[in-house]
Order: structure tokens, then sequence, then C-alpha cells
């Protein structure tokens, strides 16, 4: 089904999910200065509509907000907490279409990949709903006969989230729904970018009950809003995911006021092709981890190392595929590649192109802009990449799959290790010992073996190294919003006799 942009935004508009102010208190409000910001579609450069830019006052504002309704929501019970949720993710599924909608307007994807991100997105919400419910503490053998020991999991208070514009409504959920399960409350800030369907999230979390306060979105300047969650001693825990740059900001910035901190930063994924590798498969493979979003996430392929035994083979076949990826409007059935973000992003690809190809490699397809114009690039393959070229060094956060070759696993695996970065990594072999040894000796925090696509709800996401701290999803990342408190009952002497 194809749709035309205004009949789009109507649909949103109709449905009541298209929210332009920022939410504090469980109240649509306007900047203080009456100051917006515009939202633009990627696609067609057409403004989708304008919001609330915010700044310290509001921010200020939205976390007394989320301080004062901790204390309730706190107290909530995890049967009530996890019903909220529940509800919230209903929601989610039966707006899902506009939700998607909304994200392709704002953001570019594809509205198929808009529609399975807001299945991935409202995954963690019916996650965390149920895990709510598991949060359990320990009872610990007493070293002393007349003590009882316990560990309690309380939740860390008020959390503010940094969320970015490639994934408008999954990176919200993923720190919303664990932070809503364990009783925090939270002070979201989206990406400029794409604030809509994180407002349209909200205004859905409203609708399921969860209390006025719990869940605050303030959308604006980006420094004053990062800058007055990091100075509130009110907020005890900074969830972020976006530039590596800005993550190390934000961790430096929270050693004031010692927050809690989880990062999802940057990544530099390698795609590991073997030469005993099944073609078919890693074609496949390689073309899921690389194009996904036109190569706009932290977990794409950013270098896909060859063996040389099936280099040739391997880059034809893939060039293939890629050629088959229709460029356009997300809208538009059929295309498989949006524009990207913005005017920026296309300037960086053809930095890292120029720089590559001024090295020594060469382009096998695409390489240019797209005819259509506006932030379209071709869907691009290099080949003869090596290690001291950008593209390999950097994450280049577009549609360029640049293609190395390698001799042996041992130097693959060094290949694969020798950056900063640690997301992320890829293998495609059918031998099972290789798979386990080189996925052993990947410094990474996820690994796909024959498979392009891995992120989950109920598996740990997060990186090794500067790819950031903590993990994100299943039942681990729930631990990032709870303080373990030990508790040490004394005098227990008549606990044995009466
Ligand atoms: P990207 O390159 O993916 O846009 P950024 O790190 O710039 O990554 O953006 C991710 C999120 O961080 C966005 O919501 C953005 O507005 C926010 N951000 C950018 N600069 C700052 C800052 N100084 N303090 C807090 N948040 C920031």
């Amino acid at each position: 089904m194809s749709m035309e942009p205004g009949a789009a935004i109507n649909r949103v508009r109709e449905s009541g999910l298209l929210k332009t102010q920022g939410l504090i208190g469980g109240k649509w409000i306007d900047a203080y200065d009456g100051k917006t910001i515009e939202v633009q579609n990627p696609a067609t450069g057409d403004i989708v509509t304008s919001v609330a830019y915010m700044g310290k006052k509001e921010t200020t504002d939205a976390i007394s907000s989320a301080y004062n309704t901790f204390n309730s929501w706190s107290k909530h019970t995890a049967s009530e907490r996890s019903k909220c949720l529940r509800k919230w993710y209903d929601l989610m599924i039966s707006h899902k279409e506009e939700l998607a909608l909304l994200m392709t307007l704002e953001q570019g994807k594809p509205l198929k990949e808009a529609l399975g991100e807001v299945a991935y997105g409202a995954g963690f919400i019916e996650f965390f709903a149920e895990e709510a419910k598991r949060i359990y503490g320990d009872i610990i053998p007493a070293t002393l006969a007349d003590r009882r020991l316990f560990v309690l999991k309380q939740p860390v208070g008020v959390v503010g989230a940094i969320t970015p514009w490639n994934f408008p409504l999954a990176m919200i959920t993923r720190k919303v729904g664990p932070a809503l399960a364990c009783g925090c409350t939270v002070v979201v800030k989206p990406s400029e970018y794409t604030p809509l369907t994180a407002l349209a999230a909200a205004e859905l979390s409203l609708q399921a009950g969860i209390p006025p306060g719990v869940l605050n979105v303030v959308v604006g300047n980006a420094s004053d809003i990062g800058d007055t969650l990091l100075q509130s001693t009110k907020v005890r825990k900074i969830t972020f995911t976006g530039s590596t740059a800005v993550g190390k900001k934000l961790l430096a910035g929270s050693a004031n006021t010692v927050k809690r901190i989880s990062l999802e930063l940057g990544g530099n994924a390698p795609c590991i092709v073997f030469d005993d590798a099944d073609l078919d498969v890693a074609v496949k493979g390689a073309l899921a981890a690389k194009f996904r979003n036109s190569g706009q996430t932290c977990v794409c392929a950013n270098r896909i190392l060859v063996q040389e035994g099936i280099y040739e083979k391997f880059a034809n076949a893939f060039a293939k595929a890629v050629q088959n990826l229709h460029v356009g409007n997300g809208l538009v059935e059929g295309i498989a590649q949006g524009p990207l973000i913005n005017e920026a992003a296309v300037e960086k690809v053809e930095k890292f192109i120029k720089d590559a190809t001024s090295k020594g490699a060469n382009v096998i397809l695409g390489g240019r802009r797209h005819s259509l114009g506006m932030t379209f690039y071709e869907p691009t393959v290099l080949g003869n990449v090596n290690d001291e070229m950008l593209v390999s060094r950097e994450e280049v956060f577009g549609p360029v799959a640049p293609l190395l070759r390698f001799k042996t696993e041992e130097d693959a695996i060094h290949i694969a290790n020798d950056t900063n970065a640690g997301l992320a990594a890829y293998i495609f072999t059918t031998s099972i010992p290789r798979s386990w040894r080189v996925t052993e000796a990947l410094e990474y925090g996820l690994v796909g073996v024959n498979e392009g696509l891995i992120s989950t709800e109920v598996a740990p996401f997060g990186g090794f190294k500067q790819s950031g701290l903590g993990r994100e999803g299943s039942k681990y990342g729930i631990d990032e919003y709870l303080e373990l408190k030990y508790v040490c009952l004394g005098n227990m002497k008549e606990a044995y006799t009466k």
C-alpha cells in the first residue's frame, strides 16, 4: 500500500496522535517562550509540523513532576504497574499504522521497516510489563545466628532518557519500559529530528492509564535540556543512545552528581565472511546487517571482511543483491531504502567515499547521490578497502558497504577487534567450531552467527569498549534501573527459641 504524505499526516491527525507540545505532569505544554522547531520530512523537504522548542525551565519542571510522582508510582504494586504497561503495549499495537506513518514521515525509513520498529519497540513494553512482576530480591544465609540478611531491589528514582532519531520509538521504549516497570519515573528527551513518534507514544501512555508525571517528554535545545538533567540532584540516572561524542559528555557531566549512567554509543561492526560460508546466507545476512534503515543504525555492518577464496564470488553476488534495493520515499510500496536523515549525513558519506577511492578503493556499485535528489544516496559497494581508510576506521552511518579482503581467521579477528568500538559483529561460516572460536575472540557485545538481524527485546543489547556501558532489553536490562539495598536484621536471638 502506498500513501501520499498529506494523506498520511491526515490519518495521524484524525487518530489524535499528532502531538506538537511537550508533556509535563500529564499536561501538553508549549515552550514557555512560545518557541517552536520545524519537523522536516527528509524524503520531500516538506515541513510535517512544528513542535515546542523547550529548554532549561521546562526541563526543570519536568524533573520536578517526575520527582513528585516517583513516591506514588514506585508504591504501586508490581502488578498495577505491569497492567498499565501492558495496556500501553496494546494501544501501541492497535495504533501501529499511525505510529509507523509518523515514523516514516519524520525519519524516512520505509513503512514496512517502520511497522517492524513499532512491533519491536512495543515489544520492550510488553516484555517489561511481564518482567515488572519478577523483580526478586534475595535472602542471604546469615553469618551470625541472631541475624537475618536480605537484599531488596528498589527503583533508582528519576531517570533522564536521551534518545536519537534512527529508531524514534524503540530507543525510547527500551529505556522507559524497564524504568517504569521498576517504579522509576522518567523525563524523555527525544531527538529534535523525530519528536513526533515520541510524543504520540507518550499520548498513548496517558490513554493507558500511566499516571500523569510518570512519563514526561521535553523537546528542544539538546545541550540545555541535557545540562539541566545532568545538574539536577533529583535525577538519579541518565540513559542515553546516540553518538560517542555526546555520550562522553554525558558520562563526564554525570560525575558531579554521581549519577548512574547507561550509554549505547557508536559501533564499527565487522561482518566476517569466511571461505566456508554459505554464499546465499552470507549475502542475505550482510545485506540486512548493512542496509537496514539505509545504513543508519549503530549495529549496521560497517566493514565487510571477506576471505580471499570467496571474495570475488561474494562481491558479485552481494553487488547484485544491493542493486535490487529500491530507493525512494518510504511511503511508497516496495521501497527498501529511504533518504538519509539530513544533508550532513550525506556529506559524511561523500567524504568517506572520496577518502577511500583516493587511497585505492574501487566503486563496485553506486557511489553517488541518487537522482531523486534531497538526501537520497545510491546504495554503494566499495571494493579493495583497507583498514587505513576512514570508511573502515569510523562509522559511516549510511548505505555504503566497504569490502575488505583477508587471508586467515587470525587476520580477520585482528582487523575486527582493531577499533575502539565493540557493539555488534557478524560472522558467516558453516563451521561450528570456527563460529565458537571467532565469537569468543570478538570484543563485541552482540554477535550474529549466520544472521544479520539480531536485535530483540528478550536479549541484552550493549557494547564493549567505547560502544557503551550497561545493557538494554532482556532480564539484564532491568538491573540498570534498580538499586540493591542490603538489610541486616539484628537482635534476632529469639529466631529459634521463644
Ligand atoms: P546523532 O548523531 O545520532 O544525532 P547525537 O548524539 O547527536 O547523535 O544525538 C542523540 C541525542 O542526543 C539526541 O536526542 C540529541 O538531541 C541529544 N544531544 C545532542 N547533544 C547533546 C548534549 N550536549 N546534551 C544532551 N543531549 C544531547
